[in-house]
């Protein structure tokens, strides 16, 4: 594994390869990140992947500072593996060099889900993927789909620019039904235990509402039962078409998406 502290040696080291697969990450790599390196070793001659904690994407100051970072942790990790060919680990001047600033602007439309409460989010999110598709020009960029909503807008807004294909790959979640995720390690015991019943008690509710007749009435209410009986905070919780993301009255094609708050800690998911 060859590690690449700039976009010069990014574009030496690319520069022989047609077909490589990106698996981009903010780092506290986890067996969530391992299984998007795993798609790409299969379907790719090369693999890279990034770790890069994107600033602009983030509409909380603190939330950024305390994002977990712990690079020679990943390294060891992404080495063992043996399937990771190159790290891009850039600093903020190689992402962000080419000064151009960006005028991407969420529609109206899409400003639900997670792009209603984090204001700007998905607006970073979009800039540095464009600049990473520029900077690493992969063949294929392999994405979770526990971050669905980042998944669909990064597709829909590259697919028209760039050959990339964007490439989604299904959760992994842990034992107790806790998705993965780099944010879990604020979490403290009881804390992964109020998310673990929430993970379980959302796999359940998705199979009632197959006979609800009253969606939206059904999970207001459970959002205020589990926020009672958790003390936690529930920013939005609701049936979602994978298709078009629009809000639906059948589960079919659909999935639960939700974001919560457990001790300060936000976390998303979708069933
Ligand atoms: P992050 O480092 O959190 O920005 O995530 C980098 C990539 O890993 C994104 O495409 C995420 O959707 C994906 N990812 C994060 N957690 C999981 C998980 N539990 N299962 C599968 N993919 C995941």
């Amino acid at each position: 594994m060859k590690i690449l502290l700039n976009n010069n040696s990014l574009f030496r080291a690319l520069r022989p390869y047609n077909d490589v697969g990106f698996v981009p990450t903010m780092g506290s790599i986890h067996e969530g990140h391992l299984s998007l390196i795993e798609r790409s070793n299969r379907s790719c001659k090369k693999t890279i992947v990034s770790i890069f904690v994107n600033p602009k994407q983030f509409n909380n100051k603190k939330d950024f500072k305390n994002y977990p970072t712990n690079i020679k942790e990943d390294i060891k990790i992404l080495k063992k593996t043996k399937k990771v060919d190159f790290l891009y680990i850039p600093k903020f001047k190689d992402v962000y060099n080419n000064n151009k600033k960006s005028n991407i602007k969420i529609t109206k439309k899409n400003k639900i889900l997670c792009a209603k409460f984090r204001k700007g989010h998905f607006e970073g999110v979009l800039d540095v993927m464009e600049r990473l598709t520029n900077l690493v020009n992969p063949k294929k960029i392999f994405m979770g789909k526990k971050d669905y909503q980042q998944y669909f807008l990064i597709k829909n807004y590259l697919k028209n620019k760039y050959k990339t294909s964007i490439i989604p790959c299904r959760t992994i979640r842990n034992k107790s039904k806790i998705a993965l995720s780099s944010r879990n390690n604020h979490l403290d015991l009881n804390g992964i235990k109020k998310a673990s019943f929430l993970s379980k008690s959302l796999i359940k509710l998705k199979k009632k509402l197959k006979n609800s007749k009253k969606i939206k009435q059904n999970l207001n209410t459970q959002i205020k039962n589990f926020e009672k009986l958790l003390k936690i905070k529930i920013e939005y919780l609701e049936l979602i078409s994978i298709k078009n993301l629009k809000i639906s009255n059948t589960v079919r094609g659909s999935r639960l998406f939700v974001a919560y708050y457990i001790d300060n800690v936000r976390l998303i998911d979708n069933f």
